[in-house]
């Protein structure tokens, strides 16, 4: 069987994509990422599933935690009767059409595509931030998401590392929990937009920790942070903070691996799109973060997923009546 629309994702891009393609009829089936494979990917309802409040999804005046939102938008798409199959996708074949994707050993066969898995935290890539996403986000004084694990660290101290907009965002949302954070960041300027600079720059409970790399963690092995070792970036000497929290705020990577050598990718791995949702493939449309490294707001993630959806419908009317090569010359 070839399905018309097959969804590979499940986060709001990949949901509102399924919600729209279903009560359109095409029927669409969604692979949504299952259990996930630890931080790298996270698996169904994608990275929603570890933040806490979303203040900023319209539609919910006070509020409503990043799981629930997820929940509500999986049910709202399987009342309109999307298939799902709860695994990751191994691979994929887009140089023949109809095109191929495989889970495990299963291959699903599809005419048109849409991608939405998302992208996952930046790690530094240190040995002791391991334990944080094995042993659950935060338990152990390691993690990547503050809303997430801010609470853990009420009246204690704790560091940020990075510089661009969402370090200054963590490290102002911690204020709310810590008596203090640290930013450390590699160079003596920042990223970040103004406006977060300088709300950053002049909170009294943060202080800057300029030119300064983490070499070393103390210790989550042993279930809880005592300090970091820094390196100064500049000099190279190497000092000690003592601290009970560390945030790795270092920006984002899209899921795309699966799709190397398939599709354009740009410089960062990110899905480069025409058309807003159009892939350099014939057929085959991304949404949301996989696409999007500049928003990167679920409600962002949720209208390219309409997009997706509707382009996908209109092209798969659109073969009723034309060849594949005479729809691929439009594309
Ligand atoms: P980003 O802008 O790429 O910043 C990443 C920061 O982490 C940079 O300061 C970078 O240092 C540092 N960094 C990267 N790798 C590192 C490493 N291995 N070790 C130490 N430091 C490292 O990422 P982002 O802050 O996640 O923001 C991504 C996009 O989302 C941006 O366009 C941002 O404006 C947007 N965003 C907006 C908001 C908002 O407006 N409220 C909130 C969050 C994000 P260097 O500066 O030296 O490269």
């Amino acid at each position: 069987m070839v399905h018309n629309l097959v969804i590979i994702g499940s986060g709001p891009a990949g949901y509102t994509t399924a919600l729209y393609a279903g009560r359109a009829n095409v029927g669409p089936l969604m692979i949504d990422g299952g259990v996930g494979k630890g931080q790298e990917l996270l698996g169904a309802g994608g990275q929603l599933m570890i933040t806490t409040e979303v203040e900023n999804y319209p539609g919910f005046e006070h509020g409503i935690q990043g799981p629930e939102l997820m929940q509500i938008m999986r049910k709202q798409a399987l009342r309109f009767g999307v298939e799902v199959v709860e695994e990751l996708v191994s691979r994929v074949d887009f140089n023949v059409y109809p095109y191929k994707i495989w889970v495990n050993d299963d291959v699903y066969e599809a005419k048109t595509v849409v991608i939405a898995t998302g992208a996952s935290a930046k790690w530094i890539g240190l040995d002791e931030e391991k334990p944080a996403w094995e042993g659950g986000l935060g338990g152990r004084g390691v993690s990547a998401c503050a809303t997430c694990d801010g609470f853990f660290f009420r009246g204690k101290e704790v560091a940020v590392i990075g510089g661009g907009d969402t370090a200054m965002e963590e490290a102002i949302y911690l204020t709310n929990h810590a008596s203090k954070v640290y930013v450390i960041h590699r160079r003596d300027t920042l990223r970040a937009s103004k406006i977060m600079q300088e709300r950053a720059l002049k909170h009294p409970k943060i202080e800057f920790v300029w030119t300064s790399a983490v070499e070393k963690i103390h210790d989550p092995a042993e279930g809880k942070v005592t300090g970091v070792t820094l390196r100064n970036t500049v000099t190279g000497a190497l000092s000690e903070l003592a601290l009970q929290g560390v945030f790795v705020a270092i920006g984002h990577k899209p899921n795309t691996e699966v799709f190397a050598g398939q599709i354009e990718l740009d410089d960062a791995g990110y899905i480069n799109t025409h058309h807003n949702v159009r892939t350099s493939k014939f057929a085959v449309f991304a949404a949301g973060d996989v696409q999007d490294h500049e928003y990167r707001q679920a409600i962002t993630a949720a209208g390219t997923g309409c997009m997706a959806a509707i382009q996908a419908e209109r092209l798969l009317e659109q073969l009723n009546v034309l060849s594949v090569d005479e729809a691929t010359a439009d594309w």
